[in-house]
């Protein structure tokens, strides 16, 4: 994405710039530095965490921490509790998945990936990658479906040449055992079902095409439990008015002993949620916010949104009783700038934050996009509730894989973005 021009947004002058400038100021005199989340990262990062997913029950430990970090702080519980769960069919990789090419021993994450929905399999295959130009041609097809069926082939799904992709699956799909797919990156999710044994491979393993390959790989469709953690900076009753300021804690776990630590998604949210809630709790603000604000960490974000659908649709806090919802995922850049998902709709949100950093000049652009289902604000937004999502831009490339680490980021902007954050909720 283009870089905004810094020197044409900061020269517009504002009706009201120096007391918007006054008022951040003093609301401002808090630093993130106040919170430990340096720490936060790296324990929300660490292998005792399990990458905060299913296996090792790594989700929940997470919870537990947050849980007990709030807790620490002074947080209220909401009707007597400081979270709620639910539980959900994931496909679990508890045991590690081994592929060989020959007697090529491919790494997980770094040369492969099992498929979410990625059914078990122990045993031998070769390959079978479709030739273009024979598609259409009925014997090759049979010869091959043929193939496809014994088991003996697994099909290669290519995805860097474009057209073809859509037409091998529909040609030979059904029939395939097992499918290849050949990506350009290694990205993982999370899937509630299970479908036919299927890998992700990077081109590099196609140099291997002509060997015997070996797949053993033993998920598990398993009910599992998503927990949503949260607390409020005063006492609260079903009809406070509330600011929420949501995070979601959980990433994608392990594949056997391989873990994704998910530094940028979402430790980085989750960290910034919490020196949110420390700098919202201390007694000597001398700008409070407008309203109670309401901390939750939302579990299941990576499966689908999960922890925070089953959120609004429980009876912890009435809907229409949130003034605004303020959603944090991927803050470990900011060099860009801040994305506003949903800004579209919620003009008047957009607008405050424009008018707060062309004031405070602290990040070098503010955009906004419609909504869309990509992080914990969604459901809420669809349910009517005036919710944003924010990410900063500019930050790490690495997403949704192993190399999503702490020690690889840079933080720079964390600070800033941190002193915006609090500026926006007490406006
Ligand atoms: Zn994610």
């Amino acid at each position: 994405m283009a870089k905004q021009q810094y020197c044409t947004r900061y020269l517009t002058i504002y009706i009201g710039f120096s007391l918007i400038a006054f008022t951040f100021g003093l609301a401002s005199n808090a630093k993130a530095q106040n919170y430990a989340w340096r720490k936060a990262i790296d324990t929300l990062c660490s292998p005792a965490m399990h990458g905060r997913g299913y296996t090792n029950n790594g989700a929940d430990k997470a919870a537990n921490y947050l849980k007990s970090e709030l807790i620490q702080m002074g947080l209220f519980p909401i009707k007597g509790k400081y979270g709620m769960q639910i539980s959900e069919l994931i496909n679990t990789f508890d045991s590690t998945v081994i592929l060989k090419a020959g007697k090529v021993n491919l790494e997980v994450g770094v040369h492969f990936l099992p498929d979410p929905a990625c059914g078990k399999f122990e045993g031998t295959f070769k390959l079978f990658n479709p030739d273009p130009s024979q598609l259409e041609n009925p014997r090759y097809q049979t010869k091959w479906k043929n193939r496809l069926q014994s088991g003996k082939y697994w099909l290669v799904v290519d995805t860097l040449g474009k057209e073809t992709k859509t037409k091998v699956l529909q040609t030979f799909g059904a029939n395939a055992a097992g499918i290849v797919t050949v990506a350009k990156k290694l990205t993982h999710s999370f899937a509630q079902e299970q479908g036919k044994p299927e890998i992700i491979v990077l081109p590099t393993a196609m140099q291997y095409r002509s060997k015997k390959w070996y797949l053993k790989a033993a998920p598990e469709l398993k009910a599992q439990v998503i927990q949503n953690v949260f607390a409020s900076t005063k006492p609260i009753t079903d009809t406070s008015k509330v600011i929420l300021i949501t995070a979601h804690y959980d990433h994608l776990g392990e594949i056997g002993k391989t873990y994704f630590p998910g530094a940028n998604d979402n430790a980085s949210g989750t960290a910034m949620t919490l020196a949110l809630a420390k700098h919202f709790t201390s007694k000597s603000l001398i700008k409070l916010p407008p309203y109670p604000v309401v901390f939750v960490f939302f579990g299941g974000e990576e499966a689908g949104l999960l922890g925070s659908k089953a959120f609004t649709l429980s009876d912890i806090i009435p809907l229409g009783n949130i003034k605004t919802l303020i959603n944090l995922d991927l803050m470990a850049g900011g060099s860009e700038g801040i994305m506003m998902v949903n800004g579209d709709t919620e003009k008047e949100l957009f607008n405050k934050l424009v008018r707060i950093n062309n004031a405070t000049k602290t990040v070098p652009a503010i955009k906004s996009r419609p909504n869309a289902p990509n992080s914990d604000h969604y459901w809420f937004a669809k349910n009517g509730v005036p919710a944003v999502f924010l990410y900063t831009m500019g930050g790490p490339t690495a997403y949704h894989d192993i190399y999503d680490s702490p020690e690889k980021l840079s933080f720079t902007w964390f600070e800033k973005v941190y002193s915006l954050l609090v500026g926006f909720v007490v406006e």
